[in-house]
Formats: structure tokens, C-alpha cells, sequence
């Protein structure tokens, strides 16, 4: 078996998706190095972090934080690209790993239930192949052993998001999900796992569509990056 991995490894090595170095054996995704200098919020130290800030006083939630500092020049921007349009989903998993564990020992997680990630139109995600999100929440629960509940769908593919202001994204927004199983919801600790918050316009209107249909949920909002 480590044969075929060795000549795997030999034809097509793999290299770390920010620094381009190769990889040990040990390492996956990324190297060590680049692991250890992602830049990381930290807003899970302080209670009305920015992002907390950012959903205060719309929806009701327990904690809310997004993990990375994400900037279109920063250091995780070639992963983010590769995870979302170059067909690698497990860069996801893998930073939904570092995230979760990360979170867990800060004890983020105290009170959940259940991880739901962000839901895509079924015609974007056919076309790309995969969600992402779903990728991260992967790497979240296996990090937590908390489970992955895929009960909220997309109702409607929403036109890109990029250049509208907070308004805009909203009322584009406004209807796109539902929860297609109130149930696996219903009183437990829910956290929902977007990959980048840049307005929160997308959690926000999440958030405001589950708690309509499932009122006695608490909510968690998590994000692979967000942006300052
Ligand atoms: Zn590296």
C-alpha cells in the first residue's frame, strides 16, 4: 500500500494549496507551515466580536464567528478558489477540520446539537458538482462528532451577490430557503457553516427562515472566513 502511494506520490506529487510546497506524509491539503500562519479572527474570544456585531439585534443566535481573516490578496484565497471552482471540496473538509477543532477546545461548540450547512440551488450545485459548504460541515462534525444535518434546502437560484450593496443582497435574498425537515431542528443547538461572510446578507436571511418555521432552535452561526 505505501508502495502505491510512494509511486502515486512520485508521478503526482502533492503540493500545499497556499505555499505550492510539497507534502509530507503526514500533511494533508496543506503544510504545516501555512497551517500555523493563516490568519485566524480569533473572535471567538470576545462576546460581540464583529461578527456577532454584524447579526445583533436581527436574528437571535448564541454565538457567531467566522474563523479566518479572508481578503482577496490574503494567503487563503488560492484555497478558497481551489476549494470552490477548481473541483478540490476536501480543501473544505480540511479547513472545516482545523476550524472545528480549533473551536471545540474553545468550547464554541458547548450547547450544539447539530451542524447544517448552508444550502445550495440544486442547478449551481450540479453544475459545479459539489457544495462546499457541505464539504466544511464534514470536516467540522469529524473534528466535533457532531452530526451533519442536510435538512435546509435553496427554494431559488439567486442571482450573484458580488457588487449589491447589503439591501440589494437581501431582497435578492428574500424567500431562498426553507427547512425541508423542522424536526431534526426542533429544540436542539443548530450551527449553520457558510465558507466567506462578507455582508452576512446570506446568514442573516438563513437565519430568519429557520427560526420562522422552527422558533425553538438555537442558533450558532460559523463561517470559514470573514472578511474585515
Ligand atoms: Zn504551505
Amino acid at each position: 500500500m505505501n508502495l502505491l502511494r510512494d509511486l502515486f506520490d512520485f508521478f503526482l506529487p502533492r503540493t500545499c494549496h497556499i505555499c505550492g510546497c510539497r507534502l509530507r506524509d503526514s500533511e494533508e491539503f496543506f503544510c504545516v507551515r501555512c497551517v500555523e500562519s493563516l490568519p485566524r479572527s480569533l473572535y471567538h474570544h470576545s462576546p460581540m466580536n464583529p461578527m456577532e456585531r454584524r447579526f445583533a439585534g436581527m436574528v437571535p443566535f448564541v454565538r457567531a464567528t467566522g474563523h479566518f481573516i479572508y481578503s482577496r490578496n490574503s494567503r487563503l484565497a488560492s484555497a478558497i478558489h481551489d476549494m470552490k471552482y477548481r473541483r478540490f471540496p476536501n480543501v473544505g473538509r480540511r479547513l472545516g477540520e482545523i476550524v472545528g477543532s480549533e473551536l471545540l477546545s474553545a468550547g464554541f461548540f458547548d450547547g450544539a446539537d447539530v451542524i447544517v450547512p448552508v444550502p445550495m440551488h440544486w442547478f449551481k450545485q450540479a453544475r459545479r458538482g459539489y457544495n462546499q459548504t457541505d464539504f466544511i460541515a464534514r470536516g467540522i462534525s469529524a473534528a466535533t462528532q457532531l452530526p451533519v444535518s442536510r435538512s435546509l434546502r435553496s427554494c431559488r437560484a439567486h442571482k450573484s451577490q458580488t457588487s449589491k450593496t447589503l439591501a440589494e443582497r437581501q431582497a435578492n435574498l428574500a424567500g431562498s430557503f426553507r427547512v425541508a425537515d423542522p424536526d431534526a431542528l426542533r429544540g436542539r443547538g443548530v450551527v449553520i457553516v457558510d465558507d466567506v461572510c462578507t455582508t452576512g446578507a446570506t446568514l442573516r436571511t438563513l437565519a430568519e427562515a429557520v427560526m420562522a418555521q422552527v422558533p425553538d432552535c438555537r442558533l450558532y452561526l460559523l463561517t470559514l472566513c470573514v472578511t474585515i
